[in-house]
């Protein structure tokens, strides 16, 4: 019993920790299995997690700020200052 209806791929702790937790795991697998694209070259899934809120390129290498547990948040989004805004990219260490 793997998925279940109400906390599908969660499912998979089966009752433990509670129904919450559960369904949290839930909501930050499917955000992360959508797919995240890199701020700087917009290559799809080559972005990697070093540490909570620090996330690595594979392909251009650029190391950047973002969320836990996925690399862009609604609210970075809205505090990412405006030249970056309009230049669509993050410069390099
Ligand atoms: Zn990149």
């Amino acid at each position: 019993m793997a998925k279940t209806k109400s906390v599908k791929s969660s499912g998979r702790f089966a009752q433990r920790y509670g129904a919450t937790p559960r369904k949290r795991v839930l909501t930050i697998e499917t955000k992360a299995k959508q797919g995240q694209r890199c701020p700087k070259c917009r290559t799809m899934d080559a972005i990697s997690r070093v540490a909570a809120g620090v996330w690595v390129c594979k392909s251009c290498g650029v190391r950047f700020a973002g969320g836990a547990f996925v690399s862009q948040t609604t609210l970075g989004k809205t505090l990412t200052p405006e030249e970056f805004k309009s230049s669509k990219s993050i410069s390099s260490q």
